[in-house]
This record gives C-alpha cells, structure tokens and sequence, in this order.
C-alpha cells in the first residue's frame, strides 16, 4: 500500500512538473525583461492569473522578480538545485521546503535567452493540494483492496468449506469400500474434477458391489451342491494341503465337529495313509487318470475313493480332488448275499446226499429185502419232505424279500387263529409231552392283518416253542390288547411263552438272520431249516408290527409280537 501511494505522488509529481515547466515557458514569454519592483509587479499579476509563484533570477542567482514579494528582500539564489539545473541543462525541477512560502513547494525552472542576456525562469506551486489528493487517492485504493481482499477471502472460504465437505465425503466413501461395508449412492455433485472423481469412484463401488454379489450367489451354490452331495468331497493343492472338504467328507473320516480340516495336510486327517498316498501319486503322475482306492473311514466304515487331478484353463495341474463313496452297505450286502448262497447250498446238499446215498444202495442187493428198503424209503421221505420245507422257506422269505407277497388285509379274531394253530399242532404237542394252553384278554380287539399269514407266524412260533421245550413243559399262547404310548395307533400283544431251553444272550440280536440256529444238529434233528424266524420278522414288519424275543438260559423263551390293532 505505501509503495502505492509513493507511485502516485510521484506520477502527479511528474506530470505536474511538466505543466509548470510550460507555464515557466509562457510565463518567460510574458515577463518583460526587466528587475526590480516592474517585474515583481508583473510577476505578482500573472502569478494570480495562474496560481503559481513566479520568480524570476539572474545568472548570477539574484532575484530579479518574485511574485510573493519584494524581489530586494530575497537572498541569493545561486544554491537552489532547480536553478543550477536549469542554468546548466535549460530546465530543471526540485521539490523542497521554500522558507520563503513555508510550505513544501514543486519548483520547475527554464533558462530564457535573449541576445547575450540570460535570466531563469521559476515556477512553484505547493504540493499540499497534491499530497492531500494522493492520500485521498490513497484511501480509496487501500478501502478498495481491503474490500477486495475481504470478498475475495468471504468466496475463498466459502469454496473452501464446499471443497472440504466433497472430499470428507470421498474419503469416507472410499474408506467404507476399503472396509467392505456397504456404500450409500454417489454421485457428481458439480461437473468439475471433484465431480468427476465421485462419479468415477460411484461407478467402481457399484461394480464392486455387484461383482461380489455374483461371487457370493456363486459360492451359495457351490456351498449347497457340496452340502446337498451324499458323497464326500476333499480338494487339496499338489502338495496335499487341504483346501476343501464337505461335511460328509469329515463325517466319512470321522474329524471332530470342531475340527475345520481345511489347511492342514491330508495326511494327517485321514486314518488311512491310503487316501493321501492316492493324492500324491495323482498329484506326481502328470497324466494320471482318475484312481479308485478302498480305505478304511472313521467308525469302521468302508469308502471307495474316486481321485483326478484338477486342471486350469491352462491344462497346468493345480490340485487334486477326491470323491468318498460309503460302501460300508454295499460291502456288508455282499458277504450277506455270499453266505447265503453258501448257506443254500449247504442245507440243499444235506437232504440231497443221504437221499442219493439211500437211493443206490436201494438200487444194490440190499434193496432185495423188503423190510430194509421200507426202513431206507422211510428215510428218503423224511429227507426229501425237508427239502421241499426248505424249497418252501426260501420261495416264501424271498417273495416277502422282494416285495412279492401281497397283503390280503382284513380285521382278524386273535383267539380263533390260535386255535386253528394250537389244532394243527396238537399231534406234535403230544407227541413231545408238551401241554399248550392260550388265554385271550377280554377285550382284545380284533388285528388288522393277513389271515394266512398271521397263522404262519403262529405256527412258527409255537413249533418252535413245542421243539425247544423239553417233555413236561408248557407252552402258553396269550394275546391281550396293548394301547401302549398315548398318540400311537392301538396294537394287539400276542405273546409265546414256553418253559424251555432257553438261548443264550448273546444269540438273541442273530435269531432273526436266515439259517443263524443256536444249535445246528438240533434244529437239523428236530426238522427246523433254520429260516422260521426270519419269515416272522418279516411278516411282522410288513404288518407295520414288532418283534422281540427274551429268553433265560434253561428257564424259557418269551415271543412278543405286536400287530396294529383293526379300528
Ligand atoms: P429253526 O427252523 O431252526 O427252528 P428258526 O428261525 O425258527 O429256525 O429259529 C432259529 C433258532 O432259534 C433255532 O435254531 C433255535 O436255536 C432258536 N430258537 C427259536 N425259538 C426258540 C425257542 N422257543 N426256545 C429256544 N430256542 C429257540
């Protein structure tokens, strides 16, 4: 500002200096060539007329003429700067404190020839008028700066303010993406480079966003694929880490619930080195195909193994994945279905030997006496109505077995049947000495079941019991209604007690296993085909019943058998 200030002076200064030194000029035209009280008088007149102080010098420096006052009084003015200019350059100017006016004064001063006479010319004027007005000027300019500065300042801050907000909002927006959250909507907010950014950085948050739905939808359902599998599936890199595995992959190889798996070597997860040893040899052997191993699994389970090797877009092998398969069933079905051929085949056999055996020697002399041959044909009967017992046991097991057998459903008396069945065994009963009684619960209701088949299971049960029971015992058929727990369908009891051998504990789960006798040579003696139970438990299960069978070594065994109730 005073440096302002100081330009203006001195630009007025100047400019002012120029118009005196013309009005020396005009002045000097004017101004006889005279001294003493003439020229103060001519000076004093056209000083007035102008409004300056007109002095006029000789060479010499002494005051020829001046307008203020009389030109005698005034000392030398051989030492003024603007004379000795003037004297030497023909003009000069100098702006000084006059003693003479007192006041500070702007000189301008002209050398005027004339012939050989020279004289110079001074014009003055008070540079208060012109100070006053440069600091007037002043004032304006420094109010106006200030107020520009201030305005100036008033928009910076508001812009500021503005700017700031906009880029708090970036930056918070920007820090949610980093974090993942969830981000609010941006958009541009002006059409500048701010706006620009923000509609940019909106535009990758959106993408962002979408992008990890769809990875997220995709995951889902790879999740629910491998859930929803009922195989179990393990993928490892090349070096046998694991990095995935279902959860009837870690029910297969028994891991703890807690336990993850995932990140850990196989080896160290699966019981059997198999497993493992099948992913290295995949994961070595770069054209392996896929490879089946069996291994044993966690609680005694047999699992068959499927393994490949996993490829990217590139054919690079990255992993090795393989699938568990539970052939624990399947393994126990076929040594089921292997014993029992072998068991067929056996109990064909024995009947078939001695009925071939007593055949030939039929055939031989011996055959000539008539008694002998009664005796051996006796045999071959009893042989070969055992056969047609068992021939008759396995039809009827394997028909219930395959479904074959239709129930003809219909509400039977409990009582009658077990009378029908007590009849049809009252010869075999006496025979053995075994006395049978029955006792109906008044009240029973009737069942719901297969007539024929209700009485094949009775009889089966108390021959059984007949055969089992030494001479002397007894044999005891009940039934009695058993509406059991609350909410069930009523059922009928029908229990077969006897007084006889009993079977040993351990026996009792095997009972109901095809051709399982606690004695073979016994059953075998006393007709059995070792089959009876199993058609009852089968019969039973197929009338939606059950069967349970308790028995005390040499006290007795008890049958109970449940059947739906008919309403
Ligand atoms: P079987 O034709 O040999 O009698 P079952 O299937 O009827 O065959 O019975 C299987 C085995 O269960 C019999 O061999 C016998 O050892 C035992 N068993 C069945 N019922 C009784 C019973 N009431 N008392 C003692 N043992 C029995």
């Amino acid at each position: 500002l005073p440096v302002v200030g100081v330009m203006l002076e001195r630009h007025q200064v100047e400019t002012l200096g120029t118009r005196l030194l013309a009005e020396a000029h005009a002045v000097g035209e004017a101004l006889p060539w005279a001294s003493g009280p003439t020229l103060d008088v001519a000076c004093a007149r056209l000083a007035t007329d102008l409004g300056v102080r007109v002095t006029v010098i000789g060479p010499d420096g002494k005051v020829l003429g001046e307008s203020t006052r009389s030109s005698e009084s005034l000392e030398d003015h051989a030492d003024r700067p603007e004379f000795r200019e003037a004297l030497g350059d023909g003009e000069g100017r100098s702006v000084r404190w006059s003693d003479t006016v007192r006041d500070r004064l702007l000189y301008a001063a002209w050398r005027q020839t004339r012939a050989n006479e020279v004289r110079v010319v001074r014009v003055a004027l008070p540079l208060t008028a012109v100070t006053a007005n440069a600091a007037q000027v002043r004032q304006f300019v420094i109010l106006g700066i200030l107020l520009a500065s201030l305005l100036g300042l008033g928009v910076a801050f508001v812009l500021s303010r503005a700017m700031l907000r906009r880029l708090q909002r970036l930056i918070a927006f920007s820090e949610r993406l980093a974090a993942g959250e969830p981000t609010p909507y941006l958009g541009p907010e002006r059409a500048d480079e701010l706006g620009l950014l923000e509609a940019q950085l909106g535009a990758m948050a959106a993408r962002v966003a979408s992008t990890i739905a769809e990875l997220r939808i995709e995951h889902e359902r790879l999740e629910a694929i491998l859930r929803g599998m009922n195989e179990g599936v393990v993928v490892t890199q090349l070096d046998g880490t694991v990095v995935l595995l279902n959860a009837r992959a870690r029910e297969l190889l028994a891991l703890p619930r807690e336990q993850d798996g995932r990140g850990r070597p196989l080896v160290e997860l699966a019981r059997d080195p198999a497993l493992a040893e099948l992913a290295r040899v995949l994961a070595a052997d770069d054209v392996a195909a896929p490879r089946d191993v069996t291994l044993e699994g966690g609680n005694g389970r047999t699992i068959q193994v499927n393994g490949a090797v996993l490829r990217g877009l590139d054919g690079e092998p990255f992993g090795v994945v393989l699938v568990l398969h539970d052939v624990t069933e399947l393994r126990r079905l076929e040594v089921v279905r292997r014993d029992f051929v072998a068991n067929v085949s056996h109990e064909l056999r024995t009947p078939l030997t001695a009925i071939k055996g007593y055949a030939e020697t039929l055939l031989g002399p011996a055959g000539d006496d008539r008694e002998t041959a009664r005796r051996f044909l006796a045999v071959i009967d009893r042989h070969s109505e055992r056969l047609g017992r068992l021939i008759d046991d396995l039809l009827t097991l394997s028909n219930l077995e395959l479904g074959r057998t239709s129930l003809r459903l219909a509400p039977v008396l409990v009582g009658p049947a077990i009378d029908d069945v007590l009849q049809i065994l009252a010869a075999r009963s006496a025979q053995s000495h075994v006395e049978c009684s029955t006792a109906i619960a008044p009240g029973t209701p009737p069942v719901l079941a297969d007539g024929d088949r209700l009485r094949q299971v009775l009889i089966n049960l108390v021959d059984n019991a007949i055969k089992y029971t030494p001479a002397g015992g007894h044999v005891a058929v009940r039934a009695a209604s058993a509406n059991g727990r609350p909410g069930r369908a009523p059922q009928v009891e029908i229990l077969v007690e006897d007084t006889g051998i009993g079977i040993p504990a351990q026996d009792l789960p095997r009972l109901t296993e095809r051709f399982f006798r606690v004695d073979k040579a016994r059953s075998r003696e006393l007709g059995g085909t070792g089959l009876g139970l199993a058609i009852v438990k089968h019969i039973v299960q197929a009338h939606g019943g059950s069967l349970a069978i308790d028995s005390t070594l040499g006290t007795g065994t008890r049958v109970r058998v449940r059947l739906p109730a008919a309403s």
